[in-house]
């Protein structure tokens, strides 16, 4: 075993490892992962600055979970896009997905525009669309401001 075999996190033989968390926000993602209480009892490890090639440090996080819901993958995408999500069974990966920026975020975040009619009715569900294909800038549904993701991932909604 070389030294960094050694660091690594125990294997999980079944669950889902959130892989390639930019290296300062598996701890958001932990807080992200709480706000769902059918999680609330899976088993749980948080690895922080691991090395990485690809990306110098990463973060990690192993679940020993079912599937995740589909609204804190969409919440990833916000936050943490181009992590990867391994499906892991019998201690082998059998599906692993890439978390992609989507077009359309319908719901997740809010405007930061505060005259925004969505800030005013919170009722009402926002949605930012992408301005262009590959850009990380959304346009508000209602008043059109453009947001950035990360500003968009500043405002998540509760
Ligand atoms: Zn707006």
């Amino acid at each position: 075993m070389t030294p960094q075999n050694i660091l690594l996190i125990p294997k999980i033989e079944r669950g889902i490892v959130i892989d390639h968390i930019p290296a300062g926000l598996g701890i958001r993602v932990m807080a992200l992962i709480g706000r769902w209480p059918e999680l609330e009892d899976a088993v749980v490890t948080l690895g922080l600055n691991y090395k990485s090639t690809r990306m110098g440090r990463k973060d990690m996080i192993k679940l020993q979970a079912g599937p995740l819901p589909p609204r804190l993958l969409q919440m990833l995408a916000l936050v943490c896009a181009g992590v990867t999500i391994k499906r892991i069974d019998r201690f082998e990966v059998v599906e692993k997905v890439v978390v992609q920026v989507p077009e359309l975020f319908d719901n997740l975040a809010r405007c930061i525009n505060p005259n925004c009619i969505t800030n005013a009715e919170p009722h009402v569900a926002t949605r930012f669309r992408r301005i262009e294909s590959g850009s990380r800038y959304f346009k508000c549904a209602h008043c059109e401001r453009v947001c950035s993701l990360d500003e968009l991932a500043g405002h998540l909604k509760a």
